[in-house]
Formats: C-alpha cells, structure tokens, sequence
C-alpha cells in the first residue's frame, strides 16, 4: 500500500518523486504513466487517470490527493478579466488572474498566501505573510485556469507571470519547481519566453535565480527613483539598497533572447514627476531592458493616488527616448483584481461599493 503523508500531493511532483511513491510494487513505467495524464492531460480527477489499473488508482485515491484547487468564488470584469478566488488543501486561499487579450492571454499566479514584504502602496502588504506556496499549489492555479477557460498552455498565446500574492524570491525553490513543471516540453509545455517573475528586490535570491538553467524571465519592481525614496515606498530596500538591487541587474545573466523588465508603479505626486523619470532613465541606462509604468491601482487602507493620464504620457515620453517603455493597462479594477490590489476575501468588493 501506498503511505499517505499529510500535504503531499501528486500535482506538485517531477517523475523522480512519483517513482519513489509508487516504490517497487509498481512498474517504473507508472509513474511517468501519472506524469502524463496530471501535466500533458491536465485530468481534473484521478477517476480520469485511465491507464492506471483500478486498484493503483484506488492506492493512490486514499493516499495521495491530486492537489489541485478548487474554486470559492470568480469575479468576472467587465474589460473580460477574470479573479479567482482558489481555496487550497489546508482551507486557505489565495488568487489568480486571467487577462485575455486579442493577441495573448496571461495567467497572474500567486506565490505565496500574503506578503512579508511591506510595499506601501500593496493591498496584499496589508495581510502579511501567512505561508509560502508549494509547487503544486503554484501549478495548480495554471491548471486550473487554463482547463476553465480552454486555453492550452502549449499555445504560443498562453503567458504566466508569478505577479500575484507574494514575493516570488522569498520562496524561490518551490518558484523554480514550479517553474520546471510548466516548462517541461514532456508535460505542461509552456514556453520559457512565456514565464516571468516579478521581485521587489530580494539580492541574493536575484543572483542565485541568475545562475539557474531552468528559470523564469525576470522583472524587477523598480517602483522609485532615489535610494532614499525607495526606502520610504518599499522598506526592503534598508536590508537590499537600491545601489546592490541595480549592480545584481547589471550583471544578471541574461539569455540571448531575454529582456529585463522593470515595473515602476506611478504614485500621483510622489514619484511621478518629470525628474523622477530622468532619474529612472539613469538608473537603468546600459542595461538590456524595457520599463512598464503602472499608474497606482488604488484600495482601501493605501495612502496614494494614482496621476493624471497626462502625468503618465509625460513620464513615459522621457523614458521611451532611452528605452522601451510601456503604460500598463489597468486591468480588472472593478473586481479588483489589478495589481496590488490581490488581498484575498470577498468583502473587498463590499468597501470598494
Ligand atoms: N511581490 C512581487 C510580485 C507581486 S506584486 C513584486 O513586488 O514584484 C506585482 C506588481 O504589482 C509589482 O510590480 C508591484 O510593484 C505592483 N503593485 C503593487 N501594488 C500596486 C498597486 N496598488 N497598484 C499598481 N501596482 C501595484
Ligand atoms: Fe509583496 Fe510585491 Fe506587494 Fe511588495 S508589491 S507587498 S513585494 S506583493
């Protein structure tokens, strides 16, 4: 018989793992068997699992969970962006997002339940950190989004970024698991160009993630454009300056057909001016990268405000003479959904009326 172990389940888990599951009762042969129907199948219960005799199926059923999240509510926008409220095996939820597009859809997944990290302008700040996400439950949400919405991860359509809940560097190894499941051209399949992940600026985390084979693209939240600014906004920049974050970017490795992004989020009147966006400019010059402006998505409890669009023109004006820069549309605002703006319980809608 197989052992159940409390939290393990089979989403979540590389060929190797499933091979030491099912132990020697069982051929080698089963456990890529599973491997296929969980991530190139994308089966939704075990019961679907056709090729396993019955009473694997049945061993499996008691013991091993397939793990995957269930939904406790969908919130639909009215520019087609869909929320997901996703409850986890130990009860707790987190969310996901679905922006389509004409040309691309992307899947924003979260990466932990909450934030340790204390940005002033993030809703999701405000929850603090309840605990990190396993591969699984970061596969999971990609999973469970694509089936409800037909879209085929191996579709040059399909994007994931880990932009959601949490600071993907502060779970990195479950990040870079995660990453090699929805990458593995023998499961999920999603492209490599097609998976990035956002960091408020974890240093050491940014250099090891560099030195990875199998990883996701990287964009930074630049989000200031002094130190001391920085400090104000984002107080992870007292433990990681703004000076070591820019070095760790300069020298990070970059593939050949990779960019660096670095999201900067507009706060009316605080770091939106004219000066702040020569400042960025300097920052960045001489590194491979584009910038997305995000004008503030505003919530309850953040003490800004998002500019005027005219601001937003201005500032992007002077960067796009250096460099790529783009204005990232709001996506989502009315069921909150936008950046930032993840923080969990349905009341939210309530406040915002
Ligand atoms: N923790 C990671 C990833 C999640 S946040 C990070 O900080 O990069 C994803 C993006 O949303 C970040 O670029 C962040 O700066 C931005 N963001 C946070 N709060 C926001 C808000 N209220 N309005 C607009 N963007 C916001
Ligand atoms: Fe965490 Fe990112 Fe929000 Fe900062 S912006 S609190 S790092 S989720």
């Amino acid at each position: 018989m197989l052992q159940s172990v409390e939290g393990r389940t089979l989403v979540g888990m590389e060929v190797a793992e499933l091979e030491t599951l099912l132990g020697k009762a069982h051929p080698r042969y089963r456990a890529r068997q599973i491997y296929d129907a969980l991530y190139r199948q994308q089966v939704a219960e075990l019961s679907e699992i056709s090729a396993l005799p019955k009473d694997l199926r049945n061993q499996l059923l008691i013991s091993t969970p397939l793990g995957l999240p269930t939904v406790e509510r969908r919130y639909d926008s009215k520019d087609g962006t869909r929320r997901y409220l996703l409850r986890l095996g130990d009860n707790r939820t987190v969310e996901a997002v679905l922006m389509p597009e004409e040309t691309r859809d992307t899947i924003c997944i979260s990466s932990q339940v909450g934030c340790p990290v204390d940005c002033k302008f993030c809703l999701t700040a405000l929850m603090g950190l309840e605990r990190n996400l396993t591969a699984g439950e970061m596969v999971g949400q990609v999973l469970h989004v694509a089936r409800e919405n037909a879209l085929r991860p191996t579709d040059s359509r399909l994007n994931v970024v880990m932009m959601g809940m949490g600071e993907p560097l502060l779970n990195l190894e479950n990040v870079l698991k995660a990453t090699r499941l929805l990458t593995d051209s023998t499961g999920i399949g999603l492209s490599p160009k097609r998976i990035t992940v956002s960091t408020s600026g974890i240093v050491p985390k940014i250099e090891e993630l560099g030195r990875m084979e199998i990883r996701p693209k990287l964009a930074i939240s630049l989000n200031a454009s002094t130190e001391e600014q920085r400090r104000e906004l984002m107080p992870i920049t007292r433990k990681y300056h703004l000076k070591d974050l820019l070095e760790a970017c300069r020298s990070y490795p970059l593939r050949p057909w990779e960019k660096l992004s670095f999201e900067y989020v507009l706060l009316k009147d605080v770091n939106d001016t004219d000066a702040d966006a020569r400042r960025v400019v300097k920052l960045v010059a001489h590194m491979n990268c584009k910038v997305n402006l995000i004008a503030l998505n505003p919530g309850p409890g953040i003490p800004f405000e998002s500019p005027d669009a005219e601001r937003v023109e201005s500032f992007q004006r002077i960067v796009r003479n250096a460099m790529p820069c783009f204005v990232r549309k709001p996506r989502g605002r009315d069921i909150f959904a936008a950046c930032g703006q993840l923080k969990r319980v349905a009341s939210d809608l309530i406040e915002i009326g």
